[in-house]
């Protein structure tokens, strides 16, 4: 094990693009460079999986099931598809599906494998991901959200469109994967020509196997699942630690990829960091900083990687570095394993990962950033070999290596589960308790989401799903409290505002951060335009109003405003959708504007009180109240957890009184964001179950 003090490294000694030594690493550097010219049908033929072709095939063929194993990068997204649409499944009007735990997985491999194909995204080759479908009748090999497979089963529970259906990633243990897993399972008894492919980085192959063998003797010619392992090709990576714990690894990781540049070959460098904020800021800085480097030196290039980029700036990071270049990928975990890059040499491990966290003791669900597991390390670290000998430098000691858990807890493990049991449900599972999970939930995790789903009204006293509530919002592609406002929102007569923010609340990344030079008054002047007190709820459909009126012909109008054209775009395709559901379930359009058809008390209402008590209807449970001390903290009222209101809410500073809030985000402390004032009596009013619940349990 090494050692190094990042920032310690003279500048003014970087790498001269001109007169770098061909030394053996920067000659494989050069060779894998030339690989890049192969046709693609030369670059398919090298990956790892296709030796082992007919082997897969043929087990395909043969079992049920298929457990595939191999490293990053051996070809399994991008070929086992293509191999078996080649050897003639999909036929007859069947598809392949291959799924995935994130939405960039699915878009990017999608683009890859139609390109390596030759034909149109959204033809043979398709994705689909919730509010987004690229599919057509001609589509063989979908990629999809493993989530949006799971829907499916709502429509089609036998999933008969399909006669292989590849879980890519399993080894990520996402919520859905999990879920499709048991339900696949079931599936299978019924459908003895449906072949499933498991398909894993790592090497917990047994786990999968044991569950989907349905050989009940010893006799192995009876197995029903195979595995089947790739040879990985991976060079050495030397792993260095820092002596001692960093104080801001956002900082550090900027040093050290300063220090790497300085002092290391060319290739390029690929860095692990919790979240946007973080990879904004350290793509900014990291642009800003290598204006300083000497003249003749390789440039740096920072492109970022996250989950909200659209496909285009997803797809920059797949692009050939050039010979002048060192590219930096600044990425959160998908890089992990979800994608392969190439021409990495280079790893920078913060040692965190933001994940979705739901506490049963709270019922509040937090994206908390958490130390990652042994594996995940390794797995990160494997990142710098794929094209030479690589470095990771992890920017934590070896003592911390040593406390991090062996492996990351499975999502379903972790997760508020109200939405899965809604569907589970509605697919007929009534006993979700019994489902064959490959991992248990705990039960207090299952008890308090099935309580929020009873508050919601998705389910009777004993249980069972409402009609038609519960059966709505289970077949709704949204959460299930998002669902319930967006249900009861003809009854509060404000139907147009709420689609709008049901729709702005489901993209991300709508503002643009300022860069840092920018000052705190003029960019406060510009967010101020669309700010209402009331919070952000009414402050991101005024923005979305301005936008439709003004800003949709060109990027000027949101250039000028720091606002994201394309995420705005995306939320007019979101809400287009969220219309069609509302339609279907005969939810009126109107708009709390508009005075007419209302009752009294209605009439009395201000259009803004009338869409804050719809909000309320559905995030009756997440609300709090100000401290009385001041302090600008709250509590959440049913459960006494403090909170702080996050610095980009309009409401920061401002002091409401009670609030309900959107989601809970814990970075140094937990934060609500997207938060609207209301009036405390409003909750006794819409969630009298829910809250009476609390007075009698006190006393
Ligand atoms: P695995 O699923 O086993 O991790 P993949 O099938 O994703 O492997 O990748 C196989 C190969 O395809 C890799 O060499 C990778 O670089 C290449 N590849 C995948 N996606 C893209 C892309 N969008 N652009 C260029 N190359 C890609
Ligand atoms: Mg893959």
């Amino acid at each position: 094990m090494a050692f190094w003090k990042p920032g310690t490294i003279a500048p003014g000694s970087a790498v001269d693009r001109d007169t770098e030594n061909e030394t053996d690493t920067a000659v494989v550097a050069h060779a894998e460079q030339q690989y890049r010219h192969l046709t693609l049908k030369q670059q398919r033929e090298r990956l790892p999986v296709f030796k082992l072709r007919r082997e897969l095939l043929y087990s395909v063929e043969t079992y049920q099931t298929t457990i595939v194993i191999g490293q990053t990068g051996s070809g399994k997204t991008t070929q086992i598809p293509q191999y078996l649409e080649e050897a003639g499944w999909a036929g007859k009007g069947k598809q392949i599906a291959c799924t995935q735990p994130r939405r960039i997985a699915a878009t990017s491999v999608s683009q890859r494998v139609a390109d390596e194909k030759n034909v149109k995204l959204g033809a043979e080759v398709g994705y689909l991901i919730r509010f987004d479908d690229q599919t057509s009748s001609k589509t063989r090999i979908k990629y999809m959200t493993d989530g949006m497979l799971f829907r499916e089963t709502m429509i089609d529970p036998l999933l008969t469109n399909y006669d292989v259906i590849m879980i890519d990633e399993a080894h990520e243990r996402s919520l859905y994967t999990d879920i499709l897993l048991g339900v696949l399972k079931k599936i299978q008894r019924k459908r003895p020509d449906l072949h499933v492919i498991i398909s894993s980085a790592t090497l917990d192959a047994e786990t999968f196997y044991k569950f989907f063998n349905h050989n009940q003797t010893k006799d192995q010619t009876k197995d029903t699942a195979n595995i089947i392992s790739l040879e990985g090709r991976m060079y050495p990576v030397d792993t260095l630690y820092v002596d001692e714990p960093v104080a801001d690894y956002v900082e550090t990781s900027i040093q050290t990829v300063f220090d790497i540049h300085m002092q290391e070959p060319r290739g390029d460098i690929l860095i692990f960091l919790t979240g946007r904020d973080e990879i904004d800021r350290v793509v900014s800085e990291i642009y800003d900083r290598s204006k300083t480097l000497p003249k003749n030196s390789l440039h740096i290039d920072p492109l970022p990687l996250y989950a909200g980029l659209t496909l285009q700036d997803q797809l920059r990071v797949f692009e050939p570095t050039p010979r002048d270049t060192r590219k930096v990928i600044v990425s959160t975990n998908i890089a992990e394993a979800s994608v392969t890059l190439e021409g990495i040499v280079y790893v920078i491990d913060c040692g965190f990962v933001k994940i979705r966290a739901y506490n049963p003791k709270t019922g509040m669900e937090a994206l908390v950033v958490t130390p990652i597991s042994k594996a995940s390390a390794l797995q990160r670290a494997g990142r710098a070999g794929r094209v030479r000998a690589g470095k990771s430098f992890r920017l934590y000691t070896e003592n911390t290596y040593n406390t991090l858990k062996d492996t990351s807890i499975p999502e379903i493990q972790r997760t508020n589960l109200a939405p899965v049991i809604l569907q589970l449900k509605a697919l007929g599972i009534d006993n979700v308790l019994r489902f064959d999970f490959l991992t248990a939930p705990p039960a207090a995790l299952m008890i308090r989401s099935l309580e929020l789903l009873y508050s919601l009204k998705a389910l009777d006293d004993v249980g069972r799903l409402t009609i038609p509530l519960g059966m709505q919002l289970a077949e709704f592609p949204v959460d299930p409290m998002l669902g319930k406002i967006l249900l009861s929102s003809g009854d509060f007569h404000c139907s147009q505002e709420i689609v709008t923010i049901a729709a702005m609340v489901s993209v991300q990344n709508i503002f643009i951060q300022p860069s840092k030079k920018m000052d705190k008054m003029a960019l406060l002047d510009i967010r101020r335009q669309f700010w209402v007190e009331e919070g952000d709820h009414l402050s991101l459909l005024n923005v979305y109003n301005g936008f439709v009126q003004n800003g949709k012909s060109s990027g000027k109008w949101c250039h000028d405003r720091l606002l994201n054209f394309k995420a705005l775009a995306r939320a007019i395709r979101i809400r287009q959708q969220l219309v069609k559901y509302l339609k279907r379930f005969d939810v009126p359009l109107v708009s709390a504007m508009d005075g007419t058809r209302l009752d009294q008390d209605l009439q009395r209402a201000t259009a803004s009180e009338r869409i804050r008590k719809c909000l309320v209807s559905g995030y009756f449970s997440q609300a709090a109240r100000a401290e009385p001390d001041g302090s600008g903290r709250f509590r959440t009222i049913r459960d006494g957890v403090l909170l702080n209101v996050h610095p980009d809410s309009v409401l920061f500073n401002r002091n409401p009184t009670c609030v309900i809030f959107h989601e809970v985000v814990e970075t140094n402390k937990p934060y609500m964001r997207d938060l609207t004032t209301i009036d405390e009596t409003w909750l006794a009013e819409l969630a009298p179950h829910f809250y009476q619940y609390q007075t009698t349990e006190k006393k």
